[in-house]
């Protein structure tokens, strides 16, 4: 068994953090400034520029293909760059990206859909959450009726990121009500936003703001239908699976960076004539943060891994998932709690990553329907008590 990291994997995962720090950790302050004053984070063009700037420095397209000008990265290596990523709360990514299932798109929905997306000339939207339907996706009402040669879409999705900003937007309709979601009666559309679906914007605790979208007698061109006729649920869940190892790569990055912040001020704040650090308190809560974080590393790498030999990696990604946006919530309460009343103002950027955090337990699947997951997984037989190693 070999824990290390090959040469290769170091050497981009260094470039990585230099770039970051460098280019995007300098727009932190700015970054606070705005959002205190309610306003956009990073603008539009601000943001192509850095994604422009990274791409000089190859970094483009992680897990897009070599063929759509990607790196077509494994996953163990996507993970590592999420994790360097998650430790600037700059809200950047690196460009070339697609959603995963646009690859399913045919050769014309390619155009005009897949490759401008990756060029980020338009930006797209995922949407199955509805508000009688979230967890149980499977309830989805929002239909879709065939008409000639169109399909006209009515209903609602809800809390769909970017849905503000999207220029069009993959929607998983009800076709065939008959059949049910889960027997072929749903099917993905590519839906331009010149097509009238409106959106609005939904207000919440962080950072993130999704949109409520409205499909009000929409009429889509049966050409715009993506794979095939009742398989929307099925890709819906596959775009999700992406996320599963993705999202808590990126928490263990703002975690580190957030114990070291911790680290630091124990290390210099004095009461009763000597350093915080010095109380066995204060000790526990970094022993317990650097030992989840371990941990929450080693899962999720092992997801990684999984996604890696192929195999089906639905079991210990919902794992790294549950256990990772508890331990980055664990450890921003306690990085919180060593900064005192530090850590409670907005002179810090801790009390936004507090607030941040909090959304990982709730997005992609809920920590209670990872759970659902995991022990149903071990209840059926599906999976052995110790994976891959039993
Ligand atoms: C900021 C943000 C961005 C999002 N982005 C997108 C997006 O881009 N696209 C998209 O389609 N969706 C998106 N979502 C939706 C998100 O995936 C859902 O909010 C999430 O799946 C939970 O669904 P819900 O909010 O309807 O909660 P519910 O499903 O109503 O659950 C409420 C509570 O009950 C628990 N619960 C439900 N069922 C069970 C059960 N059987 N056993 C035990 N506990 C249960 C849940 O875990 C939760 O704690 C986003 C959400 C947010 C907040």
């Amino acid at each position: 068994m070999d824990f290390s990291l090959s040469d290769e994997e170091r050497a981009i995962r260094d470039t990585a953090r230099q770039f970051i720090a460098r280019e995007v950790m300098p727009l932190e302050q700015e970054v606070l400034r705005r959002e205190r004053a309610n306003q956009p984070s990073l603008a539009p063009d601000e943001l192509a520029e850095l994604r422009g700037k990274a791409r000089k420095f190859g970094f483009w397209g992680l897990g897009t293909p070599a063929e759509y000008g990607g790196m077509d990265l494994p996953a163990v290596l996507q993970s590592l760059l999420w994790t360097e990523v998650g430790r600037t709360y700059v809200p950047f990514t690196f460009g070339g990206e697609a959603d995963n299932i646009l690859y399913h798109a045919n050769e014309d929905q390619k155009r005009e859909f897949l490759l401008p997306t990756i060029e980020g000339e338009r930006i797209s939207c995922f949407a199955i959450t509805e508000p009688g339907a979230g967890s149980d996706a499977a309830n989805i009402k929002l239909s879709a009726r065939r008409d000639g040669d169109d399909w006209v879409l009515n209903g609602e999705k809800t809390f769909i990121t970017n849905g503000n900003e999207a220029d069009f937007c993959i929607v998983v309709a009800v076709t065939d009500r008959e059949k049910g979601v889960r027997g072929g009666g749903t099917t993905a559309f590519l839906v331009d936003r010149s097509m009238g679906w409106r959106s609005e914007p939904i207000e919440t605790m962080g950072p993130a703001r999704p949109a409520s979208l409205v499909f009000d007698d929409v009429r889509v061109p049966a050409r715009n239908i993506l794979g095939e006729i009742g398989q929307g649920f099925e890709l819906g869940m596959k775009w999700i699976g992406r996320g599963r190892f993705l999202i808590p790569s990126a928490a263990v990055g703002a975690a580190e960076r957030a114990l070291q912040m911790a680290i630091d001020y124990a290390n210099t704040r004095e009461t009763f004539g000597r350093k915080i650090g010095d109380n066995q308190a204060i000790q526990w809560m970094i022993a317990d943060s650097e030992v989840e974080l371990e941990a929450a590393r080693w899962l999720i790498l092992r997801a990684a891994w999984t996604v890696d030999q192929d195999a089906d990696a639905r079991h210990a990604s919902s794992m790294a998932k549950l256990y990772g946006a508890g331990m980055v919530n664990r450890v921003m309460d306690r990085v919180l709690q060593i900064h005192g009343g530090m850590g409670y103002t907005r002179e810090l950027p801790i009390e936004r990553w507090y607030r941040a955090v909090r959304l990982i337990r709730i997005y992609e699947g809920t920590d209670e329907m990872q759970r659902l997951i995991i022990s149903r997984d071990l209840l059926r037989g599906y999976t052995k008590i110790g994976g891959h190693l039993s």
